[in-house]
């Protein structure tokens, strides 16, 4: 099965942006892809190519749309489907840059999706099924991580921590998913108790509480659940480039490390990303050491770039990745990267952006490449839910 041809539209994200929508056409089938993008991104990441005029703020997609049209589809045309290596390949080759500046990540990841459901589609298999192959793993269905509590860039004036996730730890992905819901509701009730205007969510689907410090929000979530909890700091969204700005007054790093070993000694947190800015590797080792048994997690820091990823295992910066497949912009790198953290025995956490799309592909993804977890927000809002309903039926089909 060959591609006869690929075009794109501007549609909307969930935080009302554009973004692309990839049709990939073959010989009597469309495959269609949706491209997410970050409000707390990394420095590092692939570049997104938006219009940058008075358009639409300067957000519109319509340069990316070309770029696909005439650049990527006239060379792809007549391409198996099935060969994924070589299309990603050429894509990087035509782009030509070492951050994907000319035909835009967001372009590029939006072909590179598609590809990959038209691959498995041609196959016969379910799509994780197809991304297992491509991975050479075996599938796994991953544990779950619910972001209950929206701060920082995800909010307008949240506690300074981006993320609160839940980490249920049952025996199916089902049981953990509604041990979730069930203390994701109680939570709602317990806010509305206390200020019925806690319960507005952020970009992700949390609650944006009135609290002021990570401390009160951890004690308000041991109030209704005993669950493990994992954090993202996106400690960079705070940076000024000397210290930590916090709601708790100015903090340097060693003091922040402080902290977080305070923290995980009151509460059942097994896991913090982003703990501190993303340049800072070798902090980042001295956190590592002095919270061994705790996870530490690149995202901004790694920006799920091989070159990235190699640095920080070199400096022992961490122990576990954030997975972002427009971070880095092909399906085919995004499996290098998943690759190079699972010879070195780094958890792999597969992750949506703030702003998504309704496209599940990542709930397929986490699956076929065996990754620990999957993190795709609150159980609440379509964009996000979308995933976790995709999960229920692999787990099902998997009997996992
Ligand atoms: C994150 O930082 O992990 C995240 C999902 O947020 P964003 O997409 O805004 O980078
Ligand atoms: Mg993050």
């Amino acid at each position: 099965m060959k591609i006869k041809n690929i075009r794109a539209r501007e549609i909307l994200d969930s935080r009302g942006n554009p973004t692309l929508r990839v049709y990939l056409e073959t010989e009597g089938a469309e495959f269609i892809a949706g491209v997410p993008s970050g409000a707390s991104t990394g420095k590092h990441e692939a570049v997104e190519l938006r219009d940058g005029e008075k358009r639409l703020s300067g957000k519109g997609v319509l340069k990316a749309v070309e770029k696909i049209e005439d650049v990527i589809s006239p060379e792809l045309e007549g391409v198996p489907v099935t060969d994924q290596k070589e299309i990603d390949e050429k894509m990087c080759e035509l782009d030509g840059t070492d951050n994907k500046s000319e035909l835009g990540a967001n372009a590029m990841l939006g072909v590179s999706i598609a590809v990959t459901k038209a691959g498995a589609f041609y196959k016969g298999k379910p799509l994780y099924e197809y991304i297992s192959d491509l991975a050479e793993t075996e599938s796994k269905m991953p544990r779950p991580l619910l972001n209950v509590i929206n701060g920082g860039s995800h909010t307008g004036g949240g506690v300074d921590f981006q993320e609160f996730m839940l980490a249920p730890d049952e025996k199916s992905f089902e049981e953990n998913l509604f041990r979730a819901v069930e203390a994701y509701h109680k939570l709602k009730e317990e806010l509305k108790k206390q200020n019925s205007s806690w319960i507005n969510v952020g970009d992700e689907g949390g609650f944006v509480p009135g609290l002021e410090t990570p401390e009160e929000v951890l004690s308000l979530l041991g109030k209704v659940t005993d669950m493990e909890i994992v954090l993202d700091v996106a400690a960079t969204e705070f940076f000024n480039g000397a210290f930590y700005k916090t709601k708790m007054g100015k903090m340097g790093t060693d003091a922040l490390i402080d902290y977080y070993f305070k923290l995980v000694e009151k509460f059942p947190v097994i896991g913090i990303e982003d703990p501190l800015e993303e340049n800072d590797f070798e902090s980042w080792a001295k956190l590592s050491q002095k919270l061994e048994n705790t996870l530490i997690i690149g995202d901004d820091l790694l920006a799920t770039n091989p070159k990235r990823i190699k640095k920080a295992l070199r400096k022992q910066s961490c122990n576990g990745m954030i997975l972002k497949i427009n971070q880095i912009g092909t399906i085919t790198e995004s499996l290098e990267a998943a690759e190079l953290a699972k010879e070195n025995d780094w958890k792999i956490i597969v992750s949506h952006r703030s702003g998504e799309t309704t496209d599940s592909f990542i709930a397929d993804f986490a699956v076929g490449i065996g990754s620990e977890f999957i993190k795709t927000g609150a159980p609440a809002r379509g964009e996000r839910v979308v995933k976790y309903n995709r999960l229920l039926e692999i787990g099902e089909e998997l009997n996992l």
